[in-house]
Formats: structure tokens, C-alpha cells, sequence
């Protein structure tokens, strides 16, 4: 065993610097563009088994890097055929990633921290604190990860940055592992299949609003109506208070048909009112929106409820009234602490 411990992990660089770390490695350019081939498009992390590149290449690839994405700690599969992964990084930590089916295609909803560093009063990440930020190719291997565990290819792909952690709070690694999911060499998706959720950090936002028309898609956990709720049950309002957020929003030029996703966790008695929904339609009109109400999912040791169904269809009609796109959208699987705020890293099915 005498590995040198500096071999570079691949999946930290950008798929478009593949080809310089090859031709720095004394390899033609293509041959960089061959490997992202390999490992984005076919799930092929071991250099020995890339047929056509020739096996002394296969020999000093292997000298001097790895493709290593995070490896599966556990599985958890959901009565509903989702499945939740405890993925292994570096530094014995662990993370989780969310792989949803749908049909042929699949939605992967995938961490950007371990824990989270937001103390949102209910969610269950939020107790964690904050361990670590994620390397860009900790969040690419979540993605290649689970696409190699998937029994059959999904014909589409969408990724949501909605797992452990605050994208924003890691914005650099995140618009990295955006652009090789962007990448001509890589999987070459679309903005439009990739979401960054935010709890609304703002010049953060602008940053992404930067990228213009590489911008993935967006999406606020917006959560409460008043300035005075939504401080109570996430701390950052006090730092960047709604009408500062959507002044930012107000700011991007939203492309053709796109729109900015609004997460609304419905909380009994807390945020559920027929006051805030129709407030809920005043703040977002203006703005190209759809908002998605979640029931909350319950947690353990929190006192919060979730609405009964009468009252969440109420707050539906009431928010639909005003003339807003609202749909409520149950998580996913629950029953294996896979659903949207449940994240907490366990070994434990729920
Ligand atoms: N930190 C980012 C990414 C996480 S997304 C963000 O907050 O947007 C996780 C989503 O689940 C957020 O919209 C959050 O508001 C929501 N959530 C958290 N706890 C929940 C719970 N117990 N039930 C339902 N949704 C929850």
C-alpha cells in the first residue's frame, strides 16, 4: 500500500479543466474529454475499465488522480419507491441524498452542506449545526452516485439543491457542480432541470442572478408572511427581511417561461391563516411565481402541527383566489425520513 495520499479527486474540477489536468498529465486535450465522457455520461468511475483509452494511459491516469464520488453508507427505499442514501464523504462524515422516480425519469435531491448552519425551528437539519461545506465534487458524486445505483437510466434528470445544508452558504462549489451538470462534456443538462433552494441569502442570490443565462433555477423557502413569523422560525429574516428578498428578486430577468419557485411549509396556528394566504398572493404577484404549499412533515420533540386536510385546502383556495399558481405538494418518502426537513443524517429508517 503506497498510495499517494495527493492523487487528485477529477470530480473537484469542472468538467471543462478535465482537459487541462490531462494534458498537465502529458495526455492530448481530447483525452480529458473522453474521461468526463466516461464518468458523466456512462457512470464509469475506474480507470481500468475505460476501454478505449490504452492501458499505459490507464496506468498514469490512475498515478495521478481518482474519480471518487461519495460512497453508499446505507439505502432506505420508501413504500413509495423513493430512496434515501447516507452517502459517505470525506472525513467520516455523512450526507444525504434523495433519489424520487417518476415514470421513466427521476428527480435527485441532493445536499450542499453537512448540516446546516439556518437553525430553522422546524426542520430537523437545522439542529445540527453546521459540520462542514462540501467540495463541488462531493455534490457532482451525489448526482453520479445514484444514477450508477439506479436499475435502469432515467430518460430525464432533474436535480434540486434541497437536501442538507444552505446552497447559498457554499456558493462557489455550488455554481462549480452547476456548470459540469451544464457541461457539453459532462451531462450537458439545461438550467431548467437543476433548482437551487434558498433560505434567502440575498447578495448571494444576486451572485446566481450573475450567471444570466446559465442560472439554474430558483426556488425560496419563504414560509411565513410577516416579517415577525418568518424571523421566529428562521433567524435569517432579521438579517435579510422579506421585501429585501424580493427586491432581489424583483431585480432578475426571469427568461421565457421560467419561473421562481415559492416553498410554503403550512404550520398549524403559525403561518396558516386566511390572512396569510391572501398576503402570501399579495407578496409574490409581480413576481413570475409559483409557490408549493408542504404540509409540514412532522419531527419528533417539535411542537409544531401539521393543518388538518381541510385547512390546507382551505389556504390553497384562499391563496389561489388572489390569483397566484399554488399547488400542495406532499413529500416524498416519509415513511423513511427521506421527506423535505427530516434530513438528519440517522441510520434509522424514519
Ligand atoms: N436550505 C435550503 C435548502 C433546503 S430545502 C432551503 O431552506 O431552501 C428544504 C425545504 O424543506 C425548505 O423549503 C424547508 O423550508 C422545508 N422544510 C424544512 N423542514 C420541513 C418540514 N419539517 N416539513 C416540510 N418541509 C420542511
Amino acid at each position: 500500500m503506497n498510495e499517494p495520499a495527493t492523487r487528485l479527486n477529477l470530480l473537484d474540477l469542472p468538467a471543462h479543466e478535465w482537459r487541462e489536468a490531462t494534458s498537465a498529465a502529458g495526455l492530448e486535450p481530447y483525452r480529458g474529454d473522453q474521461l468526463a465522457t466516461w464518468v458523466f455520461r456512462q457512470g464509469v468511475f475506474d480507470f481500468g475499465a475505460m476501454t478505449n483509452l490504452p492501458v499505459v494511459m490507464r496506468e498514469r491516469l490512475s498515478e495521478l488522480f481518482v474519480v471518487e464520488p461519495p460512497t453508499i453508507g446505507q439505502r432506505f427505499v420508501s413504500a413509495d419507491h423513493s430512496r434515501r442514501y447516507l452517502l459517505q464523504v470525506a472525513d467520516e462524515e455523512f450526507v444525504e441524498a434523495v433519489y424520487m422516480p417518476n415514470d421513466s425519469r427521476a428527480t435527485l435531491c441532493i445536499s450542499s452542506q453537512v448540516g446546516c448552519r439556518f437553525a430553522c425551528t422546524f426542520c430537523q437539519t437545522g439542529r445540527l449545526k453546521l459540520q462542514r461545506s462540501l467540495s463541488s465534487g462531493e455534490i457532482v458524486g451525489q448526482v453520479l452516485r445514484l444514477l450508477a445505483d439506479a436499475e435502469t437510466a432515467p430518460t430525464r434528470t432533474n436535480v434540486v439543491f434541497m437536501g442538507q445544508g444552505e446552497p447559498l452558504d457554499n456558493v462557489a462549489a455550488v455554481i462549480a457542480a452547476v456548470r459540469s451538470f451544464q457541461d457539453e462534456r459532462g451531462p450537458a443538462w439545461s438550467w431548467r432541470r437543476i433548482t437551487v433552494s434558498t433560505v434567502g441569502l440575498v447578495p448571494e442570490i444576486r451572485e446566481l442572478a450573475a450567471l444570466g443565462a446559465q442560472r439554474p433555477r430558483l426556488a425560496i423557502s419563504l414560509n411565513a408572511t410577516t416579517d415577525a413569523v418568518r424571523s421566529e422560525l428562521m433567524p435569517i429574516n432579521r438579517k435579510y427581511p422579506i421585501e429585501e428578498l424580493l427586491g432581489a428578486l424583483r431585480d432578475i430577468e426571469w427568461r421565457r417561461r421560467e419561473k421562481v419557485t415559492f416553498e410554503y411549509v403550512l404550520l398549524h396556528g403559525v403561518n396558516d391563516s386566511p390572512e396569510d394566504a391572501r398576503r402570501l398572493g399579495r407578496l409574490v404577484r409581480g413576481l413570475p411565481a409559483k409557490v408549493n404549499l408542504i404540509p409540514w412533515n412532522p419531527i419528533a420533540t417539535m411542537d409544531y402541527r401539521r393543518p388538518s386536510p381541510e385547512a390546507i385546502e382551505r389556504f390553497r383556495r384562499e391563496a389561489l383566489e388572489t390569483g397566484i399558481d399554488v399547488l400542495v405538494r406532499y413529500s416524498r418518502g416519509a415513511d423513511i425520513g427521506a421527506a423535505c426537513g427530516q434530513l438528519q443524517a440517522t441510520n434509522s429508517a424514519g
